[in-house]
């Protein structure tokens, strides 16, 4: 055990040498076991928050360890130049779990967003190019046509639009655009003049033939730090200094079908939202936002990403959280649970977007899909299984309710619950939530905020009742100092 010198020596060190993007608390943990985490100086801490929805099966768990061991025995890492055992498993696990097509493995979840936002362009690209194409043979078709005696083109040639058509001459008009394009990328030579033409081709005006490129997001969303992510969370704070961000994104108010409806323009290639907004709040997406969002894309063949890095994996009671609401997206993203701690995210795409948008070259990371992580991934999706995980949300998420209600009806400053499954956040007014996650940590409890001044709670899916009770009683300690 050390002593505390040590863990001052520590978080002194760290402040020195890392830079300082993170106010952190004064905890430095060192071991967990369970639903508990240890620090350097021996204190026990309730975790209820998971690493950030992150550890989803409790620390030290024995098999998942052990397949970790046994794959840095085999082989860590080999690129994606070549295939490895755990990327196929992998794939088919989050594929199937996920109802979708195909996946992409990233290594983390603001890189699966930047993914998913790159597919949607891909996919309204090619939709475009093919668009073009069809009207360039009408073109050519026309003259040949009154010369028939105005015969119906439908009679000259087989019909240009059916399904695999479209997919094919999508796939052509891909293979055109690397052509063009590659013998730049070949030298590394892509000058202004060529980056200013790709810019304009992505933000010209409504008739100039450019494919749809905009993204409509929500307000208070959060989908990560890198510019692209950073572009469609619906967070000024977090924006501000980092502007000019992506182009092309517009805002709308989550659970809002109206405010949605209005963003919509001949330009939109996606909507991107979180089934429940977590940093945003813990708010849910009400059923008949989220099956408005569906059908109004399907209506528009506009694509639908789901962002489910926190509220996927279990974590709501299904496997995924929009399953519980009928709604399949187009594109899924997810991350955190995945991999359950070790650093892995992906993006899913179903049939119609894998058919029709990315290919070789357009999109790559060295570590997306390595042996190690998709060994985690795939361990993951063997253990949920074999320890009902899913299940055991389900059971439990009425029992968590209930005592989470109960302290808002006790507490005057507790003024709402919300959230779904083992993803549950209370509103606090009249002080400051900082100062009870503070409180709790002395009391030996982990727990989390949100924006708008709401308590987080999201534990290991593998919390028991006791663990429940335990932290209530840690938490209204928490009040009181
Ligand atoms: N999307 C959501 C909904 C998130 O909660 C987060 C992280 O909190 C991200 C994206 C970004 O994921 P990561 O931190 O793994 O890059």
């Amino acid at each position: 055990m050390a002593n505390q010198s040590e863990s001052g020596h520590i978080m002194e060190k760290t402040e020195q040498y890392v830079l300082h993007t993170y106010n952190r608390f004064p905890v430095v943990f060192e071991k967990g076991e369970g639903v508990y985490l240890t620090d350097v100086d021996g204190k026990q801490y309730l975790d209820f928050g998971a690493g950030i929805a992150v550890f989803a099966l409790g620390y030290g768990n024995e098999e998942f360890n052990n397949a970790l061991k046994e794959q840095i025995d085999k082989i860590i890492h080999t690129s994606n130049l070549f295939y490895n055992v755990s990327l196929a498993e992998a794939g088919e696990k989050l594929a199937k779990a996920s109802g979708l097509g195909k996946v992409f493995f990233t290594n983390s979840g603001t890189e699966a967003i930047e993914g998913a936002l790159k597919a949607a362009r891909k996919y309204a690209y090619l939709k475009e190019q093919a668009r073009k194409s069809a009207t360039a043979m009408e073109t050519l078709y026309a003259p040949l046509r009154s010369a028939l005696n105005d015969r119906p083109l439908d009679d000259q040639r087989p019909r240009f639009a059916s399904a695999a058509d479209r997919v094919s001459d999508a796939k052509n008009a891909s293979r055109f655009a690397d052509a063009a394009v590659s013998p730049a990328i070949d030298t590394g030579k892509l000058d202004n003049a060529s980056a200013a033409s790709a810019q304009a081709g992505c933000a010209g005006d409504a008739d100039d033939g450019a494919a749809a490129y905009e993204i409509i997001a929500m307000n208070h969303s959060f989908h990560g730090r890198s510019v692209g992510a950073l572009s469609v969370t619906g967070n000024p704070h977090y924006q501000e200094a980092f502007k000019p961000l992506m182009g092309g994104v517009r805002f709308a108010d989550f659970n809002d079908l109206e405010s949605v409806k209005a963003q919509v323009s001949d330009r939109t290639c996606a909507i991107i939202l979180e089934t429940v907004q977590g940093e945003g709040g813990v708010y849910p997406a009400e059923p008949e936002f989220l099956q408005g969002v569906r059908a109004l894309c399907d209506e528009k063949d506009i694509l639908l990403i789901i962002d489910e890095i926190q509220c996927g994996m279990g974590r709501t009671g299904s496997w995924f959280a929009c399953q519980q609401y009928g709604v399949q997206p187009d594109i899924m993203t997810c991350a955190k649970a995945l991999g359950c701690g070790v650093p892995v995210g992906a993006f899913v795409l179903s049939e119609k977007v894998a058919e029709a948008s990315l290919v070789p070259g357009d999109h790559g990371t060295t570590y997306g899909g390595n042996p190690f992580a998709c060994a985690a991934v795939s361990k993951v999706f063997d253990l949920f299984e074999k320890l009902h995980i899913v299940e055991h949300v389900q059971a439990l998420t009425p029992y968590f309710e209930q005592q989470l209600d109960a302290l808002v009806e006790k507490y005057d400053f507790l003024t709402a619950r919300r959230g779904k499954g083992f993803m549950q956040g209370i509103v606090v007014e009249g002080r400051p939530v900082g100062d009870i996650v503070k409180a709790a940590l002395g009391n030996g409890l982990v727990v989390l905020s949100a924006e708008g001044n709401v308590l987080r709670l999201v534990p290991p899916l593998v919390i028991e009742k006791e663990d429940i009770d335990e932290m209530v009683r840690r938490l209204e300690k928490s009040f009181s100092m």
